[in-house]
């Protein structure tokens, strides 16, 4: 299987204007953003921000819903790359290119924003070098021309802005999942396009939380895998230990990868009624066929007389 380096951008708004120079925690740049600068709430206007897993947690927290209820009122479908990996986007007010949660006073969510938005003006590429399981991060200057934030003089390191942005818990939360991202673009074409399968469950485990959390707590998934009481509880009443046991569970459908002990027999025990629901579905396609065939006769009769 070809090990390719690969790449993870958090986006940025379209033809960003990214300044050439690689930085590292430790390097300083120049940059202050603030409300009474003149550019307030440019960057909001134009939109194109990719969303992560703890992003949609914290919107559904943000105004006490649930992950499900977050993505259907603030988010569009997306896709993270060419195979069709399903991804969300940050929606935009209706008619127009402005984020969803811009209001004049500036970010509706502020205390919960998204991670792009917290990294702003900032990009991070994360590198996964070849034959190495480890991942590098490194960062960039993103110079929009709207963009005043620049003329400011105040200097800091990268270190020093993360802190200030609040982006760590997010990059910690979302770090496992950028990692299988990276993972199934470095696989390279060798393993193929994912199934639908691979697909539902990729969107079910990153993004809608509260869903697989029911799924991971039900009788079925108790049946097959075998999860300690105390880890059940975790997934339950905490959304960060829920996440990373989706991203442990992803690891498994994913990537083959035995992540989570599966109960002697489980597969065997599964296989009959697996056979039973494709056998099911088969004849539900054959019966619908058959009436679309029905159909197709009858309005051929009904034009010959
Ligand atoms: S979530 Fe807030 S900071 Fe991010 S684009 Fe929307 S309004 Fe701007
Ligand atoms: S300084 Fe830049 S980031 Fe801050 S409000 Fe202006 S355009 Fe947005």
């Amino acid at each position: 299987m070809a090990d390719q380096p690969s790449e993870f951008r958090i986006e940025m708004p379209p033809a960003t204007p990214v300044v050439p120079v690689q930085l590292w925690l430790d390097d300083k740049f120049r940059f202050r953003c603030h409300k009474g600068i003149a550019c307030f709430n440019k960057c909001c206007e134009n939109i194109d921000i990719l969303l992560t897993p703890w992003d949609i947690v914290r919107m559904a927290r943000h105004f006490g819903i649930t992950a499900r209820e977050a993505i259907d009122r603030y988010t569009t479908d997306a896709q993270i790359d060419a195979h069709g990996m399903p991804a969300l986007k940050l929606a935009r007010k209706e008619g127009s290119t402005a984020c969803t949660h811009l209001t004049p006073e500036g970010c509706g969510i502020y205390a919960d924003r998204p991670a792009a938005c917290r990294y702003y003006a900032l990009g991070s590429v994360a590198m996964r070098k070849k034959e190495s399981s480890e991942v590098e991060d490194s960062y960039f200057v993103v110079k929009e021309a709207h963009c005043l934030g620049h003329d400011e003089p105040h200097e800091q390191t990268i270190r020093e802005y993360r802190r200030e942005q609040g982006i760590e818990p997010y990059d910690e939360a979302n770090r496992a999942w950028r990692d299988i991202v990276l993972k199934k673009r470095s696989s390279g074409p060798t393993v193929g396009k994912p199934s639908q399968r691979s697909f539902e469950l990729f969107y079910l485990a990153s993004y809608d939380l509260d869903g697989f959390r029911s799924f991971a707590l039900s009788e079925k998934f108790a049946s097959v895998f075998e999860i300690a009481p105390e880890l059940c509880s975790q997934i339950e009443s905490d959304d960060a230990a829920c996440l990373a046991f989706a991203i442990r569970f992803l690891r498994q459908a994913l990537f083959g990868e035995m992540t989570i002990p599966v109960r002697g027999g489980a597969a065997e025990r599964r296989l009959p009624a697996y056979r039973e629901r494709l056998l099911r579905d088969a004849q539900e396609k054959a019966a619908q066929l058959a009436d679309q065939q029905d159909a197709l006769y009858d309005s051929l009769k009904e034009q010959g007389q």
